[in-house]
């Protein structure tokens, strides 16, 4: 079965070298305002204004004390109380506890607090219920432990999440320096592509790639640039490949097959496109084409990407070959340009709730929509197959939020089995 194609691995290795070799430090950057950094990538590290946590803060409500002194389980007097937001108080006296609320400074002085749960408080006096006993350091974060001022909290090309977000937030910064998207330019191509705001006529359909691609580069990073549909002509292919030569990255879809109006490998290769493969054994996708378009130095120089050459991909356009080969091949691409550090695609382990048959040709890895429902904490999520009427199906594709991986020499998973999956 195509032995001269690469195997789906092998495939993602030549992405991963590829990315690998992007320059990411030249990638320019631009600061947004901290609600609107979600999604975005940092261009330089982040780093901590000062200790984290600024003082010895409790994380517990009870009574701050020195833990040799607790443990002898005779009653302390509670020699003063400090809420959240009050200033570090202190010295402890010698034999006292202090009465702590959670987020509070602890006292100077103080090295543990009893939780009032484990007190026994009698009027203004309080001991640490026995047999337990408190060791130095419980229920206590020391100023600095989790961070000294100006230590990197986080490295350049990380992606910004709400995590990431509260963390800026909590070093004071309202703005964040991020790399700017990588313009990502998509191409569809089909005679018998109509607009979504048109009516087709017989035999026409909606081009859905446009905006599900989009959508899809929005989430993994880039700025959508949807060019106008190219007729499958190969005069029309020639314009609008030379009207992508700004972008960070192109995307074709259709026309990548093997029939006679398949005609974009052609006309990239007309272009003086480097292909780095022209085929992949997978299922749906097989078709795919990674490559690079060369262009002018000026042009380079412009573009937002750090790449000389024009990196691009032909997809196949049926929808679900699309998405597929999207979340496989191009999101990594893409993420790589975007800066992130992160860029490989998500696989997951899930156990098989039904038998999965025969489904396609041995030989290709196959990549089916399915959907897929997290249970409990520490139960793998449960994934079943969606039926599917084949790689147009989109439909199946819309009520799917997976791909199950058959891998190349699987004929029939069993129901219960783990199995593979690739996540959005
Ligand atoms: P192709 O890859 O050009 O051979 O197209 C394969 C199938 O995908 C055909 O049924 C096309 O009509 C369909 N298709 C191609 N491009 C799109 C698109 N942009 N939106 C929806 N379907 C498409
Ligand atoms: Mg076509």
């Amino acid at each position: 079965m195509s032995p001269d194609l690469p195997s789906c691995d092998e495939a993602a290795a030549l992405v991963a070298a590829y990315c690998a070799r992007l320059a990411r430090p030249r990638l320019s950057s631009e600061r947004v305002s901290l609600g609107l950094a979600a999604g975005r990538v940092l261009a330089r590290s982040l780093r901590a204004d000062s200790d984290q946590p600024p003082f010895s803060r409790s994380t517990r409500d009870g009574f701050a004390c020195r833990a040799h002194e607790a443990s002898m389980h005779g009653f302390l007097r509670v020699a003063g109380a400090s809420r959240a937001g009050d200033a570090p108080a202190g010295p402890l006296p010698k034999g006292a506890t202090w009465e702590i609320m959670t987020g509070a400074p602890v006292p100077a002085g103080a090295d543990a607090v009893m939780m009032i749960e484990h007190a026994e408080q009698a009027g203004a006096r309080v001991r640490l219920l026995p047999p337990r006993k408190i060791e130095a350091g419980e229920n206590i974060v020391a100023q600095g432990a989790q961070a000294k001022a100006g230590d990197e909290l986080l490295p350049a090309g990380t992606t910004i999440h709400s995590a990431q977000i509260a963390l800026a937030a909590a070093c004071g910064h309202t703005a964040l320096e991020v790399f700017v998207r990588p313009r990502v330019a998509i191409l569809t191509t089909g005679d018998e592509l109509v607009p979504v705001e048109s009516s087709p006529a017989a035999g026409q359909i909606r081009n859905s790639n446009a905006p599900m691609l989009a959508a899809m580069v929005e989430a993994a990073g880039g700025e959508p640039w949807v060019l106008p549909t190219a007729a499958d002509d190969a005069e029309a292919l020639d314009a609008a490949l030379a009207q992508a030569a700004d972008a960070s990255l192109l995307i074709v879809t259709g026309g990548v097959s093997a029939g006679k109006f398949d005609l974009v490998e052609p006309a990239l290769a007309r272009a003086g496109a480097r292909f780095h493969f022209t085929g992949v054994r997978i299922q749906p996708g097989k078709p795919l084409v990674f490559g690079e378009l060369p262009r002018g130095r000026k042009q380079a120089r412009q573009t937002r990407g750090a790449s000389c050459a024009l990196p691009l991909f032909g997809l196949p356009g049926n929808p679900v070959s699309s998405a597929v080969t999207f979340l496989l091949f191009v999101a990594p691409v893409l993420a790589a340009l975007a800066g992130r550090l992160d860029s490989a695609p998500r696989f997951a382990l899930a156990r098989l709730a039904a038998n999965a048959g025969k489904h396609g040709k041995p030989g290709l890895t196959r990549f089916l929509p399915a959907s897929c429902t997290f249970g409990a904490a520490c139960q793998l999520p449960k994934v079943e197959l969606v039926p599917m009427q084949g790689s147009g199906d989109l439909a199946a594709l819309a009520r799917s939020n997976c791909f199950l991986v058959v891998p190349e020499e699987a004929h029939t998973l069993k129901a219960g089995a783990i199995v593979r999956i690739l996540l959005p």
